[in-house]
């Protein structure tokens, strides 16, 4: 594993995975190719973004020259973690969803192809097996998406599977379970509720709250990751699993013990459509390469929430909404820093 190429690596997860491998002992190299939507920012990396190991390259997965222009540099290993995220912008805007998560999926496979990468990761998510009332999905469970971020990750680890199949490229794909902790955009529920909360504004849950989603730490989610990177066979599914299950209404209780706000902040409004009664996934594959989580849920939200009250410049200015006003001015910086960091 002498060069890692990570993908949406200034992303939520994308960075605590850079920050991990980075003081692997036999990695010697790791790219950094994000576009830097939105989502991404390069200050996520921290201290990271400074190692000598760490060459960070704005791009987009679309982009099939520039694309093939990074991974002509040799990359052993591919983390790919960029993408569309947020479950409720896909619902307007599914174009921009399946272009980046499919059809940049697809460019980035044949470039690995091309230039001999030894392991690709294709990180996904619990999602794409659709609701499940009870039991838990094994690997080999239909996909039954219900909604377009859903679907687009969904398709997007078919042609995975498929470029192990036509191409012989050793494709693993990870799906894990909703992620928290620090560092997460403030459009998720968890940053979404603790930055309101600490502000003293209400916080809306759909329908009742009823909703089950297994939340899993980030730093646990990277670790099933690294596990697989490490040890997964080819052409295999790993679900990384083995959070706790929480309904909506309980995570949102504990939220409020956190921030110390009462139950009257909380106001119901209708439940979106196709919204996703539980999930679950039975991960015991993954356990056999080890994997393990290890974070307790209210210990780790606790944490969380401390980072994001001790870190307000960090969000304050996208939770106003005044997006416009923060990125371009966080595209200079980034410009300026890759200048000074280019090899
Ligand atoms: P994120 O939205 O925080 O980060 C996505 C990153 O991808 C950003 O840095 C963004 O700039 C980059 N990106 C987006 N489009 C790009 C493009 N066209 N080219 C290059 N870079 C681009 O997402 P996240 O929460 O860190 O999720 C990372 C991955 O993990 C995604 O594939 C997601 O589907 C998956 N996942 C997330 C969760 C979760 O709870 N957050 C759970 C399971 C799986």
């Amino acid at each position: 594993m002498e060069h890692v190429l990570v993908t949406g690596g200034a992303g939520f997860i994308g960075s605590h995975f850079v920050k991990r491998i980075v003081r692997a002992d036999d990695v010697a190299r790791v790219t950094v190719l994000d576009a830097l939507t939105y989502a991404g920012h390069i200050e996520n990396l921290g201290t990271a973004f400074f190692s000598d190991k760490l060459r960070f390259v704005q791009g987009d997965i679309r982009d099939r020259a520039h694309v093939d222009e990074v991974m002509s540099a040799g990359p052993t290993a591919v983390v790919h973690f960029a993408a569309e995220s947020h479950v409720d912008r896909s619902y307007d805007a599914a174009d921009g969803f399946l272009s980046t998560n499919v059809l940049g999926t697809q460019v980035l496979l044949h470039a690995a192809h091309r230039h001999g990468v030894e392991m690709f990761v294709h990180v996904s998510t619990d999602e794409v097996y659709g609701p499940l009332p009870e039991g838990s999905a094994t690997e080999d469970f239909p996909l039954r998406p219900s909604v377009p971020y859903a679907a687009a990750k969904a398709a997007s680890d078919l042609v995975a599977l498929s470029a192990y199949q036509t191409l012989g490229l050793p494709v693993c794909v990870t799906r894990s379970s909703n992620c928290y902790g620090p560092y997460q955009y403030p459009e998720k529920v968890i940053p979404l509720f603790v930055t309101r909360l600490l502000r003293g504004l209400p916080v809306t849950l759909h329908g009742q709250g009823q909703h089950i989603r297994n939340w899993l730490h980030v730093e646990d989610n990277c670790a099933g990751v690294e596990a697989v990177l490490r040890n997964g066979t080819p052409g295999k599914v790993y679900n990384l699993g083995g959070g706790t299950d929480l309904s909506s209404k309980e995570l949102t209780g504990y939220l409020l013990d956190i921030c110390g706000a009462t139950s009257d902040k909380v106001t119901y409004i209708p439940d979106r459509p196709a919204n996703d009664v539980r999930y679950s996934m039975d991960w015991t594959k993954a356990r056999d390469l080890g994997y393990q989580p290890t974070r307790c849920l209210k210990d780790g939200l606790a944490e969380t929430a401390d980072w994001y009250r001790r870190n307000p410049d960090r969000w304050a200015p996208l939770a106003t909404g005044d997006l416009r006003a923060v990125l371009p001015a966080a595209r200079t910086v980034t410009t300026a820093l890759e200048a000074r960091h280019a090899r």
